[in-house]
C-alpha cells in the first residue's frame, strides 16, 4: 500500500511537472512554446486538408502598465485572469487561446474566414468592455484591449509561423495607432 502510494505520488508530480512545462502558471493557458507547436499543427492540417481558412487574432491589453502602477502587480494579475475568462466565453471549443507573454494573447481559429474572425474579435472587445473587475480593496475597474486579425489562406499555409503572427501583430499595431479598444484587419497587399 505504501509503495502504491509512493508510486502514485511520483506519477502525480511528474504529470504536474509536464503540465507546468507547457502552461502559463497565472492563466493556465498554453504558453508560447506549446502554443507554437499547436499552431504549427493546425496550419499543417490546414495545408493538407484545405479546410477553408484559418484565422489568427492577436490581442494586447490597453494601457496595462497603468493598471499595475495604480493598483499594484497582484491586481494586474487579477485583470489578466479576468481577461482570459471573458475571452474564453466568446470562443468555440476548437479555438485555441494562448499567452504570448506579458499582456499579449493570441487565438487560432480553425475553419474561419477573415470576416467571421472579425466578428469574433469584435465580440471579445465588447465582452471585455462590459466587464467590471473587482480588485482587492474593492476597487472596480474596466479595461479594454486592441485587436489585430489576419487570415491564413491555404496558399500561404507553407509560410513560417512567425510570418502569420507578424501579420496579425501588424494589424494590432494599427488598432493601437487608431486609438486602442478597436479591431483592425490585416489586408494582404498582394491581392
Ligand atoms: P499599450 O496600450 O500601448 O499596450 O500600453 P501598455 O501599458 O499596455 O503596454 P506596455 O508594453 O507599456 O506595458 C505592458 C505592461 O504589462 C508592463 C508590464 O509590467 C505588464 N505585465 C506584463 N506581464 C505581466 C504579468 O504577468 N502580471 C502583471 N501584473 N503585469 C504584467
Ligand atoms: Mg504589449
Ligand atoms: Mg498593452
Amino acid at each position: 500500500i505504501l509503495l502504491g502510494y509512493c508510486v502514485n505520488r511520483v506519477l502525480r508530480q511528474r504529470n504536474e511537472l509536464a503540465h507546468h512545462a507547457g502552461y502559463d502558471a497565472l492563466t493556465d493557458l498554453p504558453n508560447r512554446r506549446l502554443f507554437d507547436a499547436r499552431i504549427e499543427q493546425a496550419i499543417r492540417r490546414h495545408a493538407r486538408k484545405g479546410s477553408g481558412q484559418l484565422a489568427v487574432i492577436f490581442m494586447d491589453l490597453d494601457r496595462f502598465k497603468q493598471v499595475n502602477d495604480l493598483y499594484g502587480h497582484a491586481n494586474g494579475d487579477k485583470v489578466l485572469q479576468a481577461f482570459v475568462r471573458s475571452t474564453q466565453a466568446v470562443l468555440r471549443p476548437e479555438d485555441v487561446l494562448g499567452r504570448m507573454g506579458g499582456e499579449e494573447f493570441v487565438v487560432i481559429l480553425p475553419r474561419t474566414a477573415l470576416a467571421q474572425a472579425q466578428r469574433v474579435a469584435q465580440r471579445i472587445g465588447d465582452q471585455l468592455r462590459q466587464l467590471e473587475i473587482v480588485l482587492e480593496g474593492n476597487n472596480v475597474i474596466g479595461v479594454t484591449c486592441s485587436i489585430g486579425v489576419a487570415a491564413i489562406t491555404q496558399r500561404d499555409a507553407h509560410n513560417p509561423l512567425e510570418l502569420h503572427l507578424s501579420f496579425a501583430d501588424h494589424a494590432l499595431y494599427q488598432a493601437k495607432a487608431a486609438g486602442r479598444d478597436c479591431v483592425r484587419l490585416y489586408q494582404d497587399p498582394g491581392r
